[in-house]
């Protein structure tokens, strides 16, 4: 199959680069050179077509023929200025095209082109080097080559009647007619695909980076009731109040909630499973315990808690004068800073359990850094 007609990323060649055009605003007109046994391939390629794609030109023996019945079929149209380009060159970028364009406001011809960086040698005969041509000045000369219409027309007309079919580029031939070509900063993406080589770095580069983390999500809810007492502890902060929260540990629903959301994040069960209340170790234990073992298997996993929220919903006691201490006190637990910690709480308009003041509940999201 002609290269142009590869896939890459799923696409043949010819298609990204016509793409790359077609997201131009400045280009009128797309016309396509193809060889004239390659229609099946064209219309498999482009098979949409677009508004600015004209039908294909059918082109010659040699590159340069080819352009040149390319640019006849394009007189019709009068275009002011035309840019040729190889369609084995997908990822020529719309900062390109434009420096071409630009240079055409003050040349008769602009070619993007990247200085050499490597050193030259040629070869002495028998794979020995003869000598080192200096790079000084010398450019690789990439497409789009773009011209003033008329200008190039002109000088492929007279190579064509002169005999000349010697030309590698279209820049050679405006040269040779006496056109003044500036060279424009080309890009290293830019560049021709020719080998199988050339099309697996292609392919690299159509790869998007795979990121190193994936953000997961978890939430927890958990409830409490209330009962005789002098204190709950809320987000792992005591605070006195008239009655007491009933649970086999501290029953302290907000860290039960975060706990959960923390293991809902790595998709690592749920408190219950991991501290069963039939378990008499945890008879009035703190919950911290429990938020600080999910932490660490969030570390196990080489995580890291991005940030974690809750609301208390109660009628009392009133949360905010507590608001900071808590804040701290997770972000301790969690080994994480305070900033990236939210509470929150709100009454329930009197309505439900918690309304009634029977029990307070608590609702808690953790977003977690795990490696993908
Ligand atoms: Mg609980």
């Amino acid at each position: 199959m002609p290269k142009q007609y590869a896939l890459l990323g799923g696409r043949p060649l010819l298609a990204h680069a016509v793409a790359a055009f077609e997201a131009c605003p400045a280009i009128d007109i797309i016309t396509v050179v193809i060889h004239p046994d390659d229609r099946g391939l064209y219309e498999a390629a482009l098979p949409a077509g677009s508004s600015r794609l004209t039908p294909p030109v059918p082109g010659g023996a040699t590159r340069q023929e080819s352009v040149r019945l390319g640019l006849e079929a394009l007189a019709a149209a009068r275009p002011d200025r035309v840019l040729i380009h190889d369609a084995a060159r997908p990822f020529v970028t719309l900062e390109v095209v434009a420096r071409v364009l630009a240079a055409l406001g003050t040349h008769d011809g602009a070619i993007a082109a990247e200085p050499l960086a490597d050193t030259l040698k040629r070869d002495g005969g028998g794979g020995v080097i003869g000598a080192t041509v200096a790079r000084a000045g010398l450019w690789k000369a990439q497409t789009p080559q773009g011209f003033r219409f008329g200008a190039i027309h002109d000088a492929h007309t007279r190579a064509a009647a002169e005999g000349r079919d010697d030309f590698t580029d279209d820049a050679a031939i405006a040269e040779w007619a006496g056109l003044s070509v500036a060279l424009v900063a080309g890009s290293a993406r830019n560049f021709k695909i020719t080998t199988a080589e050339d099309m697996a770095m292609a392919e690299q580069l159509l790869k998007p980076a795979t990121p190193a983390f994936e953000p997961r999500t978890g939430t927890g809810f958990d409830v409490h009731a209330f009962c005789a007492g002098d204190h709950v502890w809320l987000a792992g902060v005591r605070i006195p109040h008239d009655q007491g929260l009933e649970g086999h540990s501290d029953a302290d629903a907000p860290l039960h909630a975060l706990t959960d959301a923390l293991l809902g994040a790595i998709g690592d069960g749920d408190i219950g499973q991991h501290f069963p209340p039939s378990d008499p170790a945890w008879k009035g234990a703190p919950s911290r315990l429990f938020a600080e073992d999910a932490a660490r298997r969030i570390a196990a996993r080489g995580g890291r808690i991005v940030n974690v929220d809750l609301t208390i919903l109660c009628e009392a006691p009133r949360i905010g004068p507590h608001r900071d201490a808590m804040r701290e006190a997770v972000a301790a637990m969690l080994g994480i800073d305070a900033t990236r910690v939210g509470i929150k709480a709100t009454t329930t308009e009197r309505l439900g359990f918690t309304g009634r003041k029977e029990g307070l509940a608590a609702l808690a999201t953790a977003t977690v850094l795990l490696p993908a």
